[in-house]
Formats: structure tokens, sequence, C-alpha cells
């Protein structure tokens, strides 16, 4: 192990061996991985002596990383002697991580980012993507980077609706006055780039609501359109207001005990965990637990904006944890469950061809889970935070 250049960091200085080059693009190498370098150039380096977290499970390899896309994870057994890009000489920097663990960058399905623009520190805490949850609609044509974000834009809600009179009352809801005008409001927001139309389903006193024909008719028109509806719907009767309009996505965990018929309607939907957001009562988490085991798809989120922490948040992961969800079951839902559900290409798994936005822990996260929220580094398309 490690015969080439070991140790290397300390090595690297003295031999000139790893040190930091322009990768020479996609001309150069040989290997096997070289059909799969992209052709932008940038950072090129060798992740060397940890345990990635693949999809098919954890493997002693290296994980090498260039121009921000992992182009091969090497069992240690399959190292080459030396990696040297074939046009220029260059050798790519190694990084030693020996006795660390690599998992996925995360997924945040429920945030709110012009409320709280906080998308850096989201990024330097290991969140690579999110979803955006209600913003003003100026928001669907800025750029969120680093972060890649899939937005709602306003709430399409009724006139005097949630949350026009309160926390959203600069923007975040899209009143409308009946069916056809949430119809329209649905058409205009993908048309302006939603990647997903947020309904809010409450049953507030002074709150005006759009009725269930409306809330129907939303949903068909996203859908024919091919984009997931979510709902804010906090009790029994609101989350079965939503199922029965055809709702896929509770954007929280209901904080009011569900009943089963409820459940049963949620049973092959999805629910966006944010357990901290409402105090992770025991009504709370059993609720999640109760959706969970009847089958619903989990997702990590947190409601960023108005929860503050920004990162992986420890107190949801605990939460996750004390709803019944183990290590592997709440690093899928922050990580490949919203990359497939949400469609955020090229993240979520560790493989060859995949973004290099990943953590480096200090320990098994499936084993510790609190330990997402303490990454020993993170690194977002190849780039180091
Ligand atoms: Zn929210």
């Amino acid at each position: 192990m490690y015969r080439s250049c070991f140790p290397a960091v300390l090595l690297g200085a003295i031999f000139g061996c790893g040190q930091p080059l322009a990768a020479g693009g996609e001309t150069g190498g040989g290997d096997s991985a070289a059909s799969l370098r992209p052709s932008a150039s940038g950072p090129w380096m060798v992740l060397e002596g940890g345990t990635v977290l693949t999809p098919t499970g954890a493997v002693a390899a290296d994980l090498e990383v260039r121009g921000g896309t992992i182009v091969a994870i090497r069992e240690r057994a399959d190292r080459p002697d030396r990696a040297v890009d074939s046009v220029t000489r260059a050798e790519p920097v190694r990084v030693n991580i020996r006795g660390k663990w690599v998992a996925p960058a995360f997924i945040d399905s429920h945030v709110h980012l012009a409320y709280l623009p906080e998308g850096d520190a989201l990024a330097d805490h290991g969140i690579a993507a999110a979803v955006d949850m209600a913003a003003p609609e100026s928001f669907l044509a800025a750029s969120h980077a680093p972060l890649d974000v899939i937005a709602s834009g306003p709430m399409v809600t009724a006139v005097g609706g949630y949350p026009t009179q309160g926390w959203g009352r600069d923007g975040y809801g899209y009143p409308c006055f009946d069916a056809a005008a949430a119809v329209a409001a649905v058409d205009r927001l993908i048309g302006e780039g939603a990647g997903l139309i947020k309904l809010p389903v409450t049953g507030d006193p002074g709150d005006a609501q759009l009725d269930g024909e409306a809330l129907a008719a939303a949903v068909s028109e996203a859908h024919r359109l091919g984009v997931p509806v979510a709902s804010h719907a906090l009790s029994d009767d609101e989350a079965a207001r939503a199922a029965a309009a055809g709702v896929d996505v509770l954007a929280h965990t209901p904080v009011a005990t569900l009943g089963a018929s409820t459940i049963q309607a949620w049973s092959r939907k999805t629910v966006v965990t944010t357990l901290v957001a409402f105090g992770a009562s025991a009504t709370t988490r059993g609720n999640l637990a109760a959706l969970r085991a009847a089958g619903a798809r989990v997702l990590y989120g947190t409601d960023f904006g108005n929860a503050q922490e920004a990162g992986i948040n420890e107190a949801e992961i605990a939460a996750m944890r004390d709803a019944g969800m183990d290590g592997q079951a709440i690093l899928d839902a922050g990580t490949v469950t919203p990359a497939q559900f949400w469609g955020f290409a090229r993240l979520g798994t560790l493989e060859a061809g995949n973004a290099a936005s990943f953590l480096v822990l200090d320990a098994d996260p499936r084993v510790d889970p609190l330990l997402l929220a303490h990454p020993d580094a993170v690194y977002l398309r190849g780039a180091r935070r």
C-alpha cells in the first residue's frame, strides 16, 4: 500500500510527488477510466486509503477525481503503480484519508434560500443540492451556485391564503381566486422553471383556502407537465385532503396524529422529515415512523430558513434516529433517495461518472449517523469547501 507516494502529504512536499498540477484534460491518461474523463479541466486528485460507501456497499478503495467528476473508485488491490498523464506527465494530487469514510454529499429536500440566503454556508457543511419550497417568483430565474436547486417559486394559494398574511407576505404566495387561476399559476411557474409546485392545505383560522376542486386541478396540471406537487399540511384532515387532491409530497411530517386511513393514503407517496422545525415531538416522530412502516418514501429536510443551522442538521438526524430510522436509512434519505426522486443528476451516489460531491467522515455513518453533521472535509464537484 502507498508504495508510490507515502505518506502522500508529507513526501509530496519533499519529493515533488503529488504536487498540485493543472490537469491535462481529456487527452491524458490511458487507463480504463479515460473515457469517463470530463472535457473541462480541473483538480485531479486521488483520495487514498479510505472506505467508500458505494451503491453496492462499503469498499476499501481509492477515489480518483478529475474535473469535478469521479473518474474511478479502485479497490486497493487494483491500484496501479503510478498514474501519470501520458501527454503532460502530470500526476494527481494525493490526499491521504486513511481510516476515513467517504459518503455522498447531502440533499436537503426542504429549504427557503430566498428567506435565508446562505447557500454557501450549506455547501460548506455538506449540502450539495436543495429543494426550495417557497420563494418569490424572481427566485426561479436566479443562479444558486454552488448548490443545485430545484425550486417551487411562490406557493399556489388562495387570495388571502397561507402564507400571504404572515411570514410569506412578500411574494412567497401566488394568490388564486379559483381553479382556473390555480391552473394558470401552475403553467406560469413551471414555464419560469419551477421544478415542483407547492400547495398549502391549512386549517388555520382566518386563512383562506383553495377548495378541493382547485387543489385537484392544480395538481393535475402540474402532473400533466411532469412536475411533482408538495403540500404544507400539518393535521390529519389537511394531509388527507392533500392526498385526495393527488399531492405527491408532504413538505413536513404532520404534527398532529395521523389516522390509519391517512397513513394508508400516503403509503405510496413521499414525506420530507422537517422534524426539528416543529419541535420533533413524539407525535411527529410517530407519524414519520407510521408513514415509513406503511411504505412511504422518506426524504431528509430541515425547513432551512425557518430552521437556522446551516449544513447537515445534527438535531434532525437525531430525531430521525429517534423515529426508528437506522444509519443506512438516514443516509439514504439524504442522498440516493432524494437524488432519484427529484432528479438531481449525478448526485446521491458515489460511482464513476457522478459528481465528485462527498463528505469525508471519521467513521462509518451507518453506525453513527450523527457524524454526518460533522464532516472532516467536504468536497463539492471536486473542490474542497
Ligand atoms: Zn418551509
